[in-house]
């Protein structure tokens, strides 16, 4: 067998492996099938690609676990594993995506967010040296409130560095992620007005922000209405970065990017938190005319909305808060 084959063969996602032996996997756990086991003691490392049984001791990756599992010499495994190579990726694949491909009918599909897939991301955040340095040096963000927000950082095949911010409905499942790139550098408006650039340059021109297939970003940050008190205000901001800094600043926030974006569920999701707790909604818009109109849509859509105005030479609260950090 080819060496590139037996990687291919190592790198076969390890509970995959176990459900094609026939474990049942759980929340990365399984009961461990080389003790006596009652409690799902083997645990599973997607990130590591392994399994360990920390009763038993018992470990290592996709081939060693065929090879104990199935009580055969190290050949008869890797074999074992090539005969169910196409079935094991496609059964660990995600399911929308032989959807899209055997039937066109159901393209519905095609915008589930994979929950199953993304969630892994975020169990052990890491953060590269970009993004420590885009949230500590320059947004000078509390790291109490990076964890809690669960950020983590990616590099992709062009060595791109993406942040990774990952969206959670208010029971904190996964329901979006919006990727970051900090390698982006905007190329200034050939009109030199200052207006906003809307095209960066970096790594073959990747976009400044991506979101994966079915990603839902209508409003970022619900966990923490669970831990809003009565009468607590909580702080509506138009994106991440003002909702870390709102956050860092000691107040209770979300970010609600766009109103388009903001379905009615969702509104009428918060408006009803505002009717049971008497939370007041406190909104520092930013100071220009787009920042203006996006409250007064949200204003229709939540009517106890309440404007506060930044200082003149503040444009967006993250710009507060970084004088308010460097006095
Ligand atoms: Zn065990």
């Amino acid at each position: 067998m080819e060496k590139y084959e037996l990687q291919k063969l190592r790198d076969l996602p390890i509970e995959g492996v176990a459900e094609r032996l026939g474990l049942s996997v759980r929340m990365h756990k399984a009961l461990c099938p080389f003790h006596d086991d009652h409690h799902a003691s083997l645990s599973f490392s997607v990130r590591r690609n392994s399994f360990r049984c920390f009763v038993c001791g018992a470990h290592g990756g996709p081939i060693d676990l065929a090879m104990r599992y199935l009580n055969k010499p190290f050949l008869d495994a890797v074999r074992w594993l090539a005969d169910e190579h196409n079935v094991i990726i496609d059964e660990w694949q995600p399911r929308s995506t032989s959807f899209n491909v055997h039937r066109s009918t159901f393209n519905v599909q095609r915008s589930t967010f994979n929950v199953h897939r993304y969630t892994r991301y975020f169990e052990h955040p890491f953060l590269n040296d970009e993004a420590r340095h885009f949230l500590f040096d320059e947004r000078r963000l509390d790291p109490r409130v990076v964890r809690w927000c669960r950020l983590t950082s990616w590099r992709d095949k062009q060595d791109v560095p993406w942040l990774q911010i990952p969206y959670y409905d208010r029971e904190g499942k996964l329901v979006g992620i919006q990727n970051r790139n900090l390698g982006f550098t905007p190329i200034p408006s050939p009109k030199g007005d200052g207006s906003l650039p809307l095209k960066g340059e970096v790594g073959g021109g990747a976009p400044r922000f991506r979101f994966p297939q079915g990603s839902e970003c209508g409003i970022y940050n619900l966990p923490v209405l669970n831990m809003l008190r009565a009468g607590e205000p909580l702080y509506i901001t138009e994106g991440c970065s003002d909702c870390w800094a709102m956050l860092s600043a000691g107040h209770k926030a979300i970010a609600i990017p766009s109103a388009t974006l903001l379905k009615r569920k969702n509104a009428e999701q918060l408006s009803t938190f505002h009717f049971q707790h008497s939370t007041p909604f406190i909104m520092y818009p930013d100071r220009d005319e787009p920042g203006e109109r996006l409250f007064m849509q949200l204003k229709e859509l939540l009517p106890n909305l309440e404007h506060r105005q930044l200082p003149p030479d503040c444009k967006d609260f993250s710009d507060y808060y970084l004088k308010n950090k460097t006095g």
